[in-house]
């Protein structure tokens, strides 16, 4: 969502992609991603015994986080359905020119800051570690489907937008929910943030309708 700065100063990979999470993730509903990633660390493994205890010992973390994110987001999608504003005229025009089927279900909702399951103890301790929530860390709009939630203070302007509803789009041509966020994090894994598609396509929309 935010633009990269022209300054970069030279890191290894590891330090680079660290920085491009830290700077990047809160704006683009990478905060999953990290998220999903940081599932398999240990000290989780005791935050998730409930779930466990239910499915088995076969539990994949990773998918146990995804499936718990993801209907956390399912709730968040249905109270932005509720309360969110639809597209205008104009900004139904620039749903239709970016391809999505449905731009009549998009909801904008402006609220003071963008959700984050802070209620579940083992996510937010995990955005915190990770830096994707807490003091100094701000997202600026996200899109949990068809709902996209701006937050107070963030213009939402047309090349932002732009990329917001790519992200739109790109959830409606998946299967569901689940299987864009697994997508997403696996992009996110094999080329880092800058070059997995999902955000190439995203970002070429911020200069497309510029
Ligand atoms: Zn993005």
């Amino acid at each position: 969502m935010t633009t990269f700065g022209e300054s970069r100063k030279i890191m290894s990979p590891r330090q680079m992609r660290k920085a491009t999470l830290r700077r990047m993730a809160p704006a683009c509903g990478l905060i999953l991603a990290a998220l999903l990633s940081a599932a398999h660390a240990p000290t989780l493994a005791s935050d998730t015994s409930d779930e466990a205890q239910v499915l088995g010992e076969q539990t994949d973390p990773h998918a146990e986080f995804l499936a718990r994110y993801a209907a956390w987001a399912k709730g968040i999608e249905t109270k932005g359905q509720a309360r969110g504003t639809p597209l205008t005229a104009e900004q139904t025009d620039l749903a239709r020119q970016i391809g999505i089927a449905h731009p009549e279900k998009v909801r904008l909702v402006h609220v003071e800051a963008v959700p984050f399951p802070t209620q579940d103890e083992a996510m937010r301790k995990m955005g915190e570690s990770l830096g994707f929530i807490g003091p100094g860390i701000t997202n600026n709009a996200q899109a949990f489907g068809y709902t996209i939630w701006v937050r107070d203070g963030f213009t939402l302007d047309r090349p932002s937008l732009a990329h917001e509803l790519v992200h739109v789009a790109q959830i409606e041509r998946s299967a569901n929910f689940d299987a864009y966020v697994q997508r997403y994090m696996q992009e996110l894994q094999t080329y880092g943030h800058a070059k997995m598609p999902l955000e190439v396509e995203a970002y070429e929309a911020n200069r497309t309708y510029r």
